[in-house]
């Protein structure tokens, strides 16, 4: 029997309940399911598969096989359309059918011409309106990190920036109904001086009108922005920061080369706390290997038993994922299931400060 759910930001039916299939409101595919195999198609009109072995995570489809994926979807609907009625037949001939395999994936290249690759967002961002204020990591030097290797920091100018919203908002058609807030990407994209930062906010926020912003920040950029800065990005929108504290160690900061300290970090979140911006800080654990495991926590855990946060600040728990191309020497072997035991622990440990905790496991990240 005939199950769809026809919501004012999407589309998804099922026939049978082995096979579902979900569309934004251009109807292009997000989700297909089928006998308990899961993909995903993303912005980028990349097609992902899920999956649990050996490791969590998507796979990556190379094109013939996104072709039959989408090719399927592609049937299930148009099964569907010949028992629908009313509001799923109109949306389905109006919307869903007339993206075929070949025109969904020619999506890339108009994704690939309004975007530089997006190589990470917090999970709770994933269905973010995504803006690239910069090109890769102001920072760009942490042994653990190999998300901008290569790429070279860029702030956009003010026109360029301009295009790249047009772009974006062109892209994303009505699939804008799907998307709850700006975030200003690439990494750092907070850490970029008053006077050209703030033409690229108002842009946005022109762009976007009444959409909260949010956006990574590292400590020491985020420090030494001062509170009336911070301040003008709030009456802007600024709704969140992300900041990779990552330890509370300051030694092991300085093993991975990550800049900043568990000083620095405190008087940095009271300076945002006390402009009314919330903060989700992302703890890497699994950094520093067997050999810092206990320090590395219990430091971690005593500042942020003395951060002054609250139920609308957030802890992420990042679990370590060895770099593809990098040696790392801060993390000293740890094993996925002590990564995972240390994860559990960490969890409880925060959660009885009264701290909120979530799981960011960069394997789940596709865009
Ligand atoms: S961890 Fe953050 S600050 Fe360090 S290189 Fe990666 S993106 Fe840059």
């Amino acid at each position: 029997m005939l199950h769809a759910n026809l919501g004012p930001v999407a589309t998804s039916f099922t026939p049978d309940l082995e096979r579902i299939a979900s569309f934004d409101r251009e109807g292009r595919l997000q989700t297909y399911t089928e006998r308990r195999r899961t993909w995903r198609r993303t912005l980028s009109g990349r097609v992902f598969e899920r999956r649990t072995t050996p490791v969590r995570g998507w796979r990556p489809l190379d094109s013939r096989e996104a072709a039959a994926v989408l090719g399927r979807a592609g049937e299930l609907a148009r099964e569907v359309a010949r028992e629908a009625r009313q509001e799923l037949a109109q949306r389905l001939r109006d919307e869903i059918l007339p993206w075929t395999p070949e025109r969904l994936l020619a999506e890339r290249e108009r994704f690939d011409r309004a975007y530089r690759p997006v190589s990470i967002l917090p999970p709770d961002r994933y269905a973010a309106i995504v803006l690239q204020a910069t090109e890769g990591c102001s920072w760009n030097g942490c042994t653990f990190c190999s998300f901008y290797a290569g790429r070279p920091f860029a702030v956009r100018r003010p026109s360029e920036f301009e295009a790249h919203v047009e772009a974006v908002r062109e892209l994303l058609g009505r699939g804008i109904l799907l998307r709850r807030g700006i975030f200003l990407a690439d990494g750092n994209a907070l850490a970029v001086g008053r006077r050209r930062l703030e033409p690229l906010v108002e842009s946005a926020v022109r762009a976007f009108p009444g959409e909260p912003l949010s956006g990574f920040v590292d400590l020491y950029s985020g420090e030494r922005r001062g509170e009336e800065a911070w301040g003008w990005l709030r009456r802007r929108g600024l709704e969140r920061v992300y900041v990779g504290m990552e330890t509370g160690l300051d030694e092991l900061l300085k093993k991975v080369n990550k800049p900043g300290s568990a000083a620095a970090l405190e008087s940095f979140v009271a300076r945002l706390k006390n402009e009314g911006i919330a903060v989700s800080l992302i703890v890497m654990v699994g950094l520093g290997g067997r050999e810092l495991r206990q320090r590395h926590r219990e430091a971690t855990l005593d500042v942020l038993a003395r951060l002054p946060l609250t139920r609308d600040d957030l802890v992420y728990l990042s679990p370590f994922v060895e770099p593809p191309d990098r040696s790392d020497p801060g993390s000293d072997g740890m094993s996925a299931r002590e990564i995972d035991e240390e994860t559990r622990l960490f969890a409880r440990s925060a959660r009885r400060l009264g701290l909120r905790v979530s799981l960011y496991d960069i394997r789940e990240f596709v865009y």
